[in-house]
């Protein structure tokens, strides 16, 4: 018996010319994520991406999970395939379906019949597999309208599909289809959330993380990478730049007022963060603050810090709960790395008493104090970049 992967996509994002685009961006997503477990073909039609298994050695339970951390993908499941033919479709439904249906005591079957040259109707089809069903499977009853298991057989272009339960896709839309942006990672709980969530909308990632390099160790900066890695499973490559803020933090402490360190070294973040954008061709920046979490990120602070770009700073966690952020990091698998005790730039120089609500012109003239450009170019100097490969 042979069994795919059904991967279906939002309707809603496909409409139009753009149909052919999105649906290429999502099946080659999909071809990248086979590479790690064996020979698949994968292809599509009525909008749907078919995973075929090439041979025994494919590893099919490991491509189902894959595919359901493709964004774009709304469901996913798992069919047997037959030939378009009653006999054949109950063959596979007796051999396929008692499985799914071992803890269960109620289903009820759905068809749907896109080649509508076959002989029985959906109603029809539904009722006579129902049959079959209870034939096969002891201590289990039909129940339409609130079923333990949903059986759906499915006559499509290429043959009768036989499936039992679907699973949730990662939803969103396809990486790259949105752009890209730059985001701002550090080793928190917060800012890897921050990229799965615009990655999940579409936007491919690049990432700037800062490191403060002797106060900040290497182990520091290897967590980071882990995290980087981690959401490379749902987002694909991202490129990591690695930028000192050593001799910025050391200025800072030397001419400038305790109270604004990091309000200036946020917006120093900010301005380099921003040349980079430029030069990688990215549309916004992306952090992970949420309002009123800690002092740098009340209304005001946020202001200040937005004031030193000019290009758009996207923060998906702002109207988030810890607890919220928490259970998507938990959700991506991110939390457990995060919370390894290592210390961010923005924790060595901190304050005792930060603005919290800070005014602008007070800011710009502990700023004023230094060369800021030229502080921002001479920390672009440092930038390095780590290939981080997505492994799917
Ligand atoms: P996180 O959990 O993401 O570290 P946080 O609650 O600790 O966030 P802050 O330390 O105020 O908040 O940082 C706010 C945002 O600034 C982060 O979400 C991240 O986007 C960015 N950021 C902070 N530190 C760094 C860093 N060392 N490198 C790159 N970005 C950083
Ligand atoms: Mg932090």
């Amino acid at each position: 018996m042979k069994e795919i992967i059904l991967c279906k996509y939002g309707e809603i994002v496909l409409k139009g010319a753009n149909k052919k685009y999105f649906e290429d961006m999502l099946c080659r997503e999909m071809k990248k994520r086979a590479k790690s477990y064996g020979s698949f073909d994968i292809y599509r039609a009525q909008s749907t991406i078919y995973i075929e298994a090439l041979d025994e050695a494919a590893d099919i339970d490991g491509m189902f999970e894959a595919a359901r951390r493709v964004f774009g993908i709304v469901t996913v499941a798992r069919a047997a395939v037959c030939e378009k033919n009653m006999d054949a479709i109950a063959e596979t439904v007796r051999n396929y379906i008692p499985a799914f249906l071992k803890n269960s005591r109620t289903f009820k079957v759905e068809s749907k019949r896109s080649d509508k040259s076959f002989t029985l109707d959906s109603m029809e089809i539904s009722r006579e597999i129902g049959g079959v069903i209870l034939g096969a499977c002891n201590n289990i009853r039909v129940d339409v309208h609130n079923p333990d298991v949903t059986v759906k057989v499915e006559i499509r272009e290429f043959g009768a599909y036989v499936s039992a339960g679907v699973s949730k896709g990662a939803g969103g839309m396809p990486v790259g289809s949105n752009g890209r942006g730059l985001l701002l990672l550090s080793g928190g709980i917060d800012s890897p959330v921050a990229g799965y969530m615009l990655a999940k909308r579409g936007v491919k990632l690049e990432a700037v993380h800062f490191e403060s390099f002797p106060y900040t160790s290497e182990r520091a900066k290897e967590k980071v990478l882990d995290l980087a890695r981690l959401v490379a499973v749902y987002a694909g490559d991202i490129n990591v730049h690695i930028v000192s803020l050593t001799h910025i933090q050391e200025e800072l402490v030397k001419h400038c007022e305790e109270d604004y360190f990091t309000l200036l070294l946020r917006r120093y973040m900010m301005a380099i963060a921003e040349r980079i954008a430029k030069q990688r061709d990215c549309g916004a920046l992306i952090t992970g603050e949420s309002v009123g979490q800690v002092a740098s990120q009340t209304m005001q602070a946020l202001g200040v810090t937005d004031s030193a770009v000019s290009i758009p700073v996207f923060r998906p966690c702002i109207g988030l709960d810890k607890e919220e952020i928490v259970q998507i990091s938990r959700k991506i698998n991110t939390f457990e790395t995060s919370i390894l005790p290592y210390e961010d730039c923005c924790t060595v120089f901190t304050p005792k008493h930060p603005k919290t609500r800070p005014d602008l012109e007070k800011v710009l003239v502990q700023e004023r104090k230094l060369d800021f450009d030229a502080l921002v170019e001479e920390a672009l100097g440092t930038l390095y970049t780590e290939h981080i490969v997505a492994e799917y």
